[in-house]
C-alpha cells in the first residue's frame, strides 16, 4: 500500500518524536559500554585504513570486498567493524551507531561535522577537490567576481561556499556520479569533484583548472562514546596517531 504523502502526517519528522523513527539505543544491537564499533566504507578507505587497524592489534575477520556481511568481527572480542557507505559514515557516528569512523574531508565538509569529534587526520586516501572544464572553455572569465558559471557536483556546500568566496554566481546542479559527462553533454560549465592523478579529467577532455583543497581521511569520533568508552577509544587513538607519519 502508498505511504502517505510527506507532510501530511508526522511519520515524516523522521529524527524526532515519532514513536519508532526515534534516534535513541531503540536497538537491542546497540553497541555496549564494553564495546566498540567501527564504520568504514570498503574500496580505499578500508585498504588504507587496514595497517592503522593493525598498529592497534585489530585484524579483521572478513574482508568487506568478498564478503557480503555488513558488520565484520575482528580478532578482538571488543571490537567489530561495519560496513557503510563513505557518504553515510559521519551518520553513523554522529547517531552513535558507531562509535569511530574513518571518512573523507569531503564527506565530512557537506555532512557538516554535527555530534562529531574530529581527532586526526590519518594522512590516507588523499586526493584534491578540484574545478574542472572542457578543455577550451574560458574558465578565468566565467569566475570572474560578477561572473555566473553552471556547475555540477555531488558537493554542493562545498562548491556554494568556494565561489561564494570568489564573489561569483553559481548556479549548482547536483549529480551522484559520473560529473565528468556534464559539461561533455552541455549540462553543465564546469565540475567540482575529486581528482587524484587526473587520468579521468584527461580520458574525458577536461582539466582541472582551479584546486579548492587537499583531501584526506580523518578519524571520526561520537561524542558521548568519547566520554562513555573513553578507555576503549583512547588508546586507539593513540595507536592510530603513531601509526600515522
Ligand atoms: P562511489 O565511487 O561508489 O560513488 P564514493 O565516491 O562514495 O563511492 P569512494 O570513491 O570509495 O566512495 O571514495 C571514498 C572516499 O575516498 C572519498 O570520500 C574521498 O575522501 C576519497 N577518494 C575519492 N576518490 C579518491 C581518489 N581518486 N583518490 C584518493 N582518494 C579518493
Ligand atoms: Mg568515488
Amino acid at each position: 500500500m502508498a505511504e502517505p504523502p510527506c507532510g501530511s502526517a508526522n511519520r515524516c519528522r523522521l529524527t524526532e518524536g515519532v514513536p519508532g523513527y526515534n534516534v535513541g539505543p531503540i536497538s537491542s544491537e546497540a553497541p555496549s559500554v564494553s564495546s566498540i564499533t567501527l564504520a568504514l566504507s570498503k574500496g580505499r578507505i578500508f585498504e588504507e585504513t587496514l595497517p592503522l587497524l593493525a598498529a592497534a592489534g585489530i585484524v579483521p575477520a572478513d574482508n568487506p570486498e568478498t564478503s557480503r556481511k555488513l558488520i565484520i568481527d575482528t580478532n578482538r572480542p571488543d571490537v567489530r567493524l561495519v560496513i557503510v557507505r563513505a557518504t553515510d559514515t559521519p551518520t553513523y557516528v554522529q547517531y552513535g551507531a558507531a562509535d569511530l569512523g574513518i571518512a573523507g574531508k569531503d564527506v565530512l565538509l557537506e555532512h557538516g561535522g554535527a555530534g562529531l569529534y574530529q581527532p586526526l587526520d590519518l594522512d590516507i586516501a588523499k586526493c584534491r577537490l578540484c574545478v574542472a572544464t572542457r578543455k577550451g572553455f574560458d574558465y578565468a572569465a566565467a569566475s570572474r567576481p560578477g561572473g555566473r558559471i553552471r556547475v555540477a557536483t555531488k558537493y554542493i556546500n562545498s562548491a556554494k561556499a568556494h565561489f561564494a568566496a570568489k564573489g561569483v554566481h553559481v548556479d549548482l546542479i547536483k549529480l551522484y556520479g559520473s560529473m565528468e559527462l556534464a559539461p561533455l553533454v552541455g549540462l553543465a560549465d564546469a565540475i567540482v569533484d575529486l581528482v587524484s592523478s587526473g587520468g579521468t579529467l584527461r580520458a574525458n577532455n577536461l582539466e582541472e583548472v582551479e584546486e579548492i583543497m587537499p583531501i584526506s581521511s580523518r578519524l571520526i569520533v561520537n561524542q558521548a562514546s568519547l566520554k562513555l568508552k573513553r578507555e576503549l577509544i583512547q588508546p586507539l587513538l593513540e595507536a592510530f596517531a603513531g601509526a600515522v607519519k
